[in-house]
């Protein structure tokens, strides 16, 4: 296959395994973004297919040839760090140019890939400056030009946009985004923002305690989350008890919902619903009834919190739709049984 296979990879400290037995096909020119919570073993797995970590098991494969072993150098790799790393002496262009430099291309090759690659970053004409005259947003790009100067067959960035302020940050994601399908290059980032995997990624890996707990596109693990962790970790979710009574019916939160139905053999589990598939009502017409107990307006949405039996359900409408009710008010809340996805817990 073209492209990045890790085959039953794992990384033990001691007797601690930081990453468990982890297996991952990545067809040539993907995105992928590594998600997971702090500890999960993301830099783990990325420095392991850097070459910067020894695996304790399993094997890396890239493009065909079986790359576990090969020194960093030899992997054909670009790499951004969240620390950047560009020599603060040396010029923009010395910067993107420094690994050419090492390996001995010729005066005018560096040259013309520094002002390709300047271009490519929208910074034309800025091979003179010192990088310590960039601002974060310049330098950023700066360094993943000078990751890209040897044409890698694949690009690994750990938290490359983590130092950057949240406007910045955002566009970033978008141009980095662009540039990766412009180039068609594997690409693979670490990052614990999932608005940044769900921005980026073809293919978004969640990550927890060293093993893949899902690893689909953005929106399937948005819609069909694979548990209730990863329904909780992507976006923002109603994560609420579902049960079956007596008579075998679907309960939430105490009350019986048409439509919805618990998979056999389970009588208990997690409902997930997110804030946007769920509206409020007149108490009558809900599947369920509560109080509001609070009503957040951030002009392009509206939020507004129900108490159902001491849980919070909520909901997000836009200013069009948005439910004419108030705090301490009483209301219906409709879950369509479509929306909700049944989790084990
Ligand atoms: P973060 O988002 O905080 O960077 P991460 O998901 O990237 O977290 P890793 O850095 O891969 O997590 O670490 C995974 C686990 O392995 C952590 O519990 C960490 O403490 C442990 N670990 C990582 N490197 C070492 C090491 N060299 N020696 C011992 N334990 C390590």
């Amino acid at each position: 296959m073209s492209g990045l296979a890790i085959n039953d990879i794992t990384k033990n400290f001691g007797d601690f395994a930081a990453v468990d037995n982890v297996n991952l096909s990545v067809p040539h020119g993907t995105f992928v973004c590594l998600l997971g919570p702090s500890g999960c073993g993301k830099t783990t797995l990325l420095r392991m297919i850097a070459g910067l970590e020894e695996p304790t098991g399993g094997a890396i494969i890239l493009d065909g040839e079986n790359i576990t072993s090969l020194p960093t150098h030899k992997r054909n790799l670009g790499m951004v760090f969240q620390s950047l790393a560009l020599f603060p002496h040396l010029s923009v262009g010395d910067n993107i140019a420094y690994a050419l430099r090492i390996r001995g291309r010729a005066k005018e090759e560096q040259r013309k890939r520094v002002e390709e690659l300047l271009a490519l970053i929208h910074l034309p004409g800025f091979a003179d400056r010192p990088v310590a005259k960039l601002s974060g947003g310049q330098r950023q790009r700066v360094a993943i030009a000078r990751a890209l100067a040897l044409s890698p067959k694949l690009f690994l960035l750990d938290e490359p946009l983590s130092a950057l302020d949240a406007k910045l940050r955002e566009d970033m994601q978008v141009e980095l985004r662009q540039l990766q399908q412009r180039l068609g290059i594997t690409t693979i980032v670490v990052t614990h923002d999932q608005r940044e995997a769900m921005t980026m990624a073809d293919l978004v890996v969640v990550m927890g305690k060293g093993k893949i707990l899902q690893a689909a596109p953005p929106i399937e693990i948005y819609r069909k989350p694979a548990d209730a962790f990863v329904a909780d970790f992507i976006g923002i979710t109603n994560l609420l008890p579902i049960e079956a009574d007596s008579a075998g019916r679907a309960t939430v939160l105490g009350t019986a919902v048409p439509g919805l139905a618990l998979p056999a053999g389970m009588n208990k589990a997690s409902l997930s619903i997110r804030p946007e598939d769920v509206s409020i009502t007149a108490p009558r017409d809900g599947a369920l009834t509560g109080t509001v107990s609070f009503v957040r307006d951030l002009g392009g949405t509206i939020e507004t919190f129900v108490d159902v039996g001491g849980t919070t359900i909520i909901a997000v409408a836009t200013p069009r739709e948005r439910p004419n009710v108030s705090v301490g008010q009483s209301v219906g809340v409709v879950l369509p049984p479509e929306s909700c996805v049944v989790l084990k817990q």
